[in-house]
């Protein structure tokens, strides 16, 4: 079952299986992660689903808690299909670098492939939040830049509290 909920002409809402979803109970892993997810090639929902049930399974990360899916425009290379976007928060005790390495492996298993910036994308994982830490190096900046400024965090996120 799906639930669509029209915000505007070019913003989407959607509850799908496993989005939105909350755990109660909080796990032993020590920091808690907001990971933004994307993606605008094939059924990027069901990959969604794919993903949540496949972390899951994994006793390095503990889900907490995920977001509505938001289906909004592409921004940079504006000649491809609109994003669907969403949060998934867990707990997990890597560290920083380790988890983006883990979260590269992620997408690497979801077939993502890397061609230009802003490019069409099977699924894309960032790292938005990581506790309150400041993070700031050639390849990992957290806050995820710009995070504040795109509809595609800022409207996931939102519901969540
Ligand atoms: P993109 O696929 O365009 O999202 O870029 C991925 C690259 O961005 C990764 O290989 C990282 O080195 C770099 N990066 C910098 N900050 C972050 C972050 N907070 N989360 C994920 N990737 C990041």
């Amino acid at each position: 079952m799906e639930l669509k909920c029209r915000l505007s002409k070019s913003l989407v809402t959607f509850k799908s299986l496993h989005f939105p979803y909350k755990r109660e109970k909080q796990s032993s892993h020590r920091y808690r992660v907001s990971v933004g997810i994307g993606g605008n090639v094939g059924d990027v929902k069901r990959r969604f689903n794919h993903l949540f049930v496949m972390l899951k399974k994994d006793n390095r990360v503990e889900v907490l808690q995920t977001a509505l899916i938001l289906k909004n425009p592409p921004f940079g290379f504006k000649d491809q299909d609109d994003f669907f976007n969403s949060i998934i928060i867990m707990q997990i005790s890597m560290q920083p670098f380790t988890f983006l390495k883990y979260l590269l492996r992620i997408e690497k298993k979801f077939a993502r492939k890397r061609s230009f910036a802003n490019a069409p994308r099977t699924l894309d994982l960032d790292i938005i939040f990581f506790d309150n830490r400041v993070v700031k190096t050639k390849n990992l900046t957290i806050p995820h830049i710009d995070w504040s400024s795109r509809n595609s965090v800022v409207i996931p996120l939102e519901g969540l509290r």
